[in-house]
């Protein structure tokens, strides 16, 4: 999507606005099962919880991918987008056992992550395959919200703990189908998928009826000019002869999985807005928009970075500024960036605005929700309308105060 287009988009259906590339989101896809072609069986999962909209969801459905879910709502939201429940996988973290069960009966592949579930599970659902969720204790990952893996994370079952699921597994019969680790995201290193790997192989040598080993997610995307990014040729090369070695031993072609949200739609968002105001104070120029952080919340929430371009002035002079929203709390977009000259009115454009930012809107402020478009061969489609005032009153009951009771 060039400047041009961003702008029609903007026109067509106002500020602010998410846009998403079709074909950034193919590629991403692409990139990633052509790095693992070597591998026999290969299952992508997107997670859906980075970008929840059905038309995204469905676009997955034709390249191929199943869906990694966390609720049963997201499981809901994969099977109206089309996806058949076995390529769907279920990875909650403290969810009750009623919610696991409902999503069960669906057909869906459950992924357990802790040991009072799996043996509460396993004790009443012994024929129903079960995933494991292990935690490799592997530091890794960017910011310490995002980092999932180490020792005192709420996630995964500890591979010290293994001999005790094998108990659990012995004692109810249950059968343990898939094996699992997500150890966080932002994760530049291939050697933490590697040296992890080790781990997973390890523990899936205790079980005799395995299908699959999934390897989680985490990769971390460029950010900015000059980012680096995880390495995905050089990890499908290294760790396909790891796993297709461990597949020889184990003596059956095992599914290699991985369930990546951030890389599949990250680069492949824009976040468009409408300066309102400049404002020139003392210390510094701000340029405040039409969105705040109850439409994009990664900056305030974890310090995470999204460049931005004046795309209705692209080739001005470049100065300084701090792009601030309209909420009424600190909402700071970005401080001291160069961009090029901004005047009110002027559209801005947020890279990596696709994952983790509308699936992270709220109605602060009771503003609205922007909408969604997705720009495919050359058009722009609406996937999601601008909420409107009926979408902030719904559900919310009035009491009726001019109603005296008698004393
Ligand atoms: C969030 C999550 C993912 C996706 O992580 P990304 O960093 O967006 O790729 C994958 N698996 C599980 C279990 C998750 O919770």
């Amino acid at each position: 999507m060039n400047n041009r287009e961003l702008l029609t988009v903007a026109e067509k259906y106002g500020s602010p606005v998410y846009v998403y590339d079709s074909e950034k989101i193919t590629s991403q896809y692409t990139r990633l099962t052509s790095a693992f072609s070597k591998v026999k069986h290969l299952r992508i999962h997107y997670a859906v919880k980075a970008l929840s909209n059905i038309s995204i969801l469905s676009l997955f459905q034709s390249l191929g991918a199943g869906l990694d879910t966390v609720s049963i709502q997201e499981v809901k939201l994969g099977l109206e987008a089309g996806v058949e429940p076995s390529k769907i996988i279920y990875t909650p973290n403290g969810v009750s056992l009623e919610e696991i069960e409902k999503v069960a009966e669906m057909g869906v592949q459950i992924n357990i992550d802790n040991l009072s579930i799996l043996e509460q599970f396993g004790t009443r659902h012994p024929k129903v395959p079960v995933c494991i969720r292990i935690n490799p204790h592997v530091m890794a990952g960017g910011n310490t919200n995002i980092s999932v893996g180490h020792i005192d994370s709420k996630f995964g079952i500890s591979i010290h703990q293994i001999p005790h699921v094998l108990r659990i597994v012995e004692n109810t019969g249950m059968n343990i189908n898939g094996i699992h680790m997500h150890t966080g995201s932002d994760i530049l290193d291939i050697e933490v998928f590697l040296y992890a790997s080790e781990i997973l192989f390890d523990t899936a040598r205790h079980f005799k009826d395995l299908e699959f080993i999934d390897f989680g997610s985490g990769f971390k995307v460029p950010y900015k000019e000059g980012d680096i990014e995880t390495n995905i040729e050089e990890l499908g090369e290294k760790l396909t002869a790891k796993f297709n070695s461990f597949c020889k031993e184990y003596g059956k072609d095992l599914t290699l999985a991985f369930e990546p949200g951030k890389f599949m739609v990250s680069e492949a968002g824009k976040f468009l807005v409408k300066v309102n105001v400049i404002k020139q104070t003392t210390s510094t120029v701000f340029a405040q928009v039409d969105s705040g952080f109850n439409h994009l919340i990664r900056p305030m929430f974890y310090g995470s970075r999204h460049e931005i371009h004046n795309i209705s002035n692209p080739g001005g002079k470049e100065r300084f500024y701090s792009v601030v929203g309209y909420i009424c709390e600190t909402d700071t977009f970005a401080s001291n960036r160069r961009i090029s000259e901004i005047k009110e009115g002027d559209i801005l454009a947020f890279d990596n605005a696709g994952a983790y930012c509308y699936s992270m809107a709220s109605n602060f402020n009771s503003r609205f929700r922007p909408p969604e478009v997705l720009w495919h061969e050359g058009e722009a489609h609406l996937i999601r309308q601008r909420e409107t005032f009926e979408d902030i009153t719904r559900g919310q009951l009035k009491v009726d105060f001019s109603v005296q009771t008698e004393l």
